[in-house]
């Protein structure tokens, strides 16, 4: 059956006009769905029992289950979903000065094959579909009645590779009516699929794009992420200096760092002759090991070095806040666990 939560608002007044229906039945439906967050048709008390029951027929509502949820000691809460189908994802939610942010996932399980993610020790199964990602949102909300605002698109899966779904589901979290949560605030992280790097420039969402680069080095980014030998460095800094130009937009540059692999100076040497002059920013996260992961973490001063130097060489740089990683909730820890493991 269809799930109700995959139409934005504009696509859910279609589907009532084509059962006979007012279209601002959509906006009613909308309201009971993302701001009074009822779980069944008939909780819906405004619409007719003779609607109520149309949708009942037509629809489902996606609600996920919370098989488990851990607490990190910095507050941090990992949430690990079971899908009406049985699948299962996990969802973070991290707590900052300026709110409450959740790292989504996009897809059960991942095709990129970084060497370093946790991600790519499962298989990829399918893609979520735009409920799916909203209501990953919805949930954290009504788990721990607090308002979200900001969603970063860097849990399971790559979110260009499931780019309609992903964009749908930006349009739905935006509605004013619904979870109102601004395109500004949304941001979404790719391996760098490029061509959707340019469909995104040419879409016209206010949301911002980081690049997972990780090395300024073909050999090298090869090496760590199979998908540089489909779209190499060149080509990537290409979509990327369009999309700034497009969108007028700073581009953020994730670069994990691996001791002894991508950490030296002369990684970030590169590093600043391919960023020199470009609207961007260089996020440095150090590098999360993951079982049987071939990559250890940089040291911490390390780490300081390689970002002064780029500072120092006009290129900003900032070192990622660690959260959640006692809970296996940090970037490139999730994965498709089931109910048993951990
Ligand atoms: N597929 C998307 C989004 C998910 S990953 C992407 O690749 O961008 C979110 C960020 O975490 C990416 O920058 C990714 O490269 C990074 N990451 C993955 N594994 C990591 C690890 N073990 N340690 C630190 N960062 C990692």
């Amino acid at each position: 059956m269809k799930n109700i939560k995959d139409y934005n608002i504009d696509e859910l007044k279609e589907e009532l006009k084509a059962l006979g229906e007012k279209s601002f039945r959509a906006e009613q439906i909308f309201k009971w769905l993302y701001v009074d967050k009822v779980k069944s048709f008939d909780e819906m008390t405004n619409l007719s029992m003779d609607l109520r029951e149309k949708l009942k027929q037509n629809y489902d509502i996606c609600n996920f289950e919370i098989i488990k949820k851990l607490e990190s000691v910095d507050g941090t809460k990992k949430y690990l979903f079971g899908l009406s189908d049985g699948n299962a994802i996990e969802s973070v939610l991290m707590e900052y000065h300026f709110g409450k942010s959740v790292c989504v996932s996009s897809q059960i399980g991942c095709k990129m094959g970084c060497k370093f993610c946790a991600s790519t020790g499962i298989p990829f199964i399918r893609n979520l579909s735009s409920g799916e990602i909203v209501e990953q949102i919805l949930a954290i909300e009504q788990d721990t009645n607090s308002k979200i605002s900001n969603v970063v698109f860097m849990g399971i899966g790559e979110p260009f590779d499931n780019y309609d779904n992903v964009i749908n589901a930006i349009k739905i979290l935006n509605n004013p009516k619904g979870l109102n949560i601004g395109a500004r605030h949304i941001s979404i992280s790719t391996s760098g699929i490029v061509p959707k790097i340019y469909q995104f420039a040419d879409e016209n969402i206010q949301s911002t794009l980081s690049i997972s680069l990780h090395s300024a080095n073909n050999k090298t980014r090869s090496s760590m992420m199979p998908i540089n030998n489909t779209y190499n460095i060149e080509e990537l800094i290409q979509a990327c200096k369009y999309y700034i130009e497009k969108t007028n937009k700073r581009i953020s540059f994730e670069y994990a760092l691996a001791k002894d692999n991508n950490d030296n100076l002369k990684d970030a040497d590169e590093l600043i002759k391919l960023l020199k002059g470009m609207l961007c920013h260089v996020n440095l996260i150090p590098i999360n090991k993951i079982e049987n992961g071939a990559y250890t973490k940089s040291s911490l001063e390390n780490i300081i070095k390689f970002r002064d130097y780029l500072n120092n060489h006009g290129i900003v740089a900032t070192i990622r806040r660690e959260l959640g990683s006692d809970i296996n909730a940090a970037c490139g820890q999730l994965r498709r666990q089931n109910i048993n493991s951990e």
